[in-house]
């Protein structure tokens, strides 16, 4: 494969949408297409038809995915739940491929997810960086050597804009360690324990979340025993870490048969 592969951003003026424009302008192998947002949407001040450089560039600028459609085969989706099912509705309808960054999905929305993906190419991870991929290969290995014996808590800090919590990130490194150690993580979790008396159980995962300021996204998990502990942290400090790691699976995707993916098999860690 060596053309370009067409993409286009869905939720264009958001902070990540921003960010992703960015991305593929600089990208080799990607040639942004389309940028999408809806009409009226001016987050930030910042409103789609004005999108720093994209104005001077090719780029179909619309709210609507039926006009953008002849200018890309890969949306791009940073956007809120509902309207990423909406999105992946329309790609499986007009035969396109769609990496998902967006989070807080409920279980019911993942099976629409998953049920979608038989007809349709789908990326969908809620971290792309390849820093927070290769954490939850760590987590994996400390789980198996550590995990049965010791006390799991997984602290998050975001910007305090973020609308879900914890981060799909604390949820995805939950899940990991809850697969790894047989255990059913809707059941082990534990959102916060304020209040908690008594012993703590081990058998449990804890989640904390913290929201501050213009955090991009933090994210420690320990493995504490009596006498040592293990933290494994993953600090993002530029949103462009997540950009550079959708165009990747954009790239990646591009070539694929219908499908439900993950950043691991994009970055083929595993
Ligand atoms: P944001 O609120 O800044 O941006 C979302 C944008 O989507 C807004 O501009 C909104 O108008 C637009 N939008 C929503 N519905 C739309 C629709 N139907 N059509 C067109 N545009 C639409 O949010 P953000 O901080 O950019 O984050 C977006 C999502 O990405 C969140 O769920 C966040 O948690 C997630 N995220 C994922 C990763 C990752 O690596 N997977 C990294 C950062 C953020």
């Amino acid at each position: 494969m060596t053309a370009k592969v067409r993409v286009a951003v869905v939720g264009a003026s958001g902070r990540m949408g921003r960010t992703l424009i960015e991305a593929a302008k600089q990208h080799d192998m990607i040639y942004l297409g389309a940028a999408v947002e809806r009409t009226g949407s001016t987050l930030i001040g910042v409103d789609a038809g004005e999108l720093a450089g994209v104005g001077t560039m090719n780029v179909a600028i619309t709210d609507s995915l039926d006009i953008a459609s002849e200018h890309f085969d890969v949306l791009i989706d940073f956007t809120s739940p509902e309207s990423s099912l909406v999105h992946l509705d329309w790609c499986s309808k007009n035969n396109k491929a769609i990496v998902i960054g967006t989070t807080g999905f409920n279980h019911a929305q993942k099976e629409m997810i998953n049920a979608f993906a038989e007809q349709t190419p789908v990326v969908f991870a809620p971290n792309m960086s390849v820093g927070v991929n290769l954490t939850l290969k760590l987590l994996e290995l400390t789980a198996k050597v550590m995990g049965d014996y010791t006390d799991i808590e997984i602290t998050e800090g975001h910007h305090r804009f973020k609308k879900d919590a914890p981060s799909g990130t604390a949820l995805k490194m939950g899940e990991v360690i809850a697969d790894t150690l047989g255990r059913d993580l809707e059941e082990c979790a534990v959102y916060g324990r304020e209040g908690m008396t008594g012993e703590r159980d081990r058998n449990t995962i804890g989640f904390s979340t913290i929201r501050a300021g213009d955090i991009v996204g933090d994210h420690t998990v320990m493995f504490a025993d009596i006498g040592e502990r293990v933290e494994i942290t993953h600090k993002a400090t530029s949103r462009m870490t997540f950009a550079n790691g959708a165009m990747r699976a954009a790239y990646w995707l591009s070539d694929q048969d219908s499908g439900l993916y993950d950043m691991q098999q994009v970055l083929g860690l595993n």
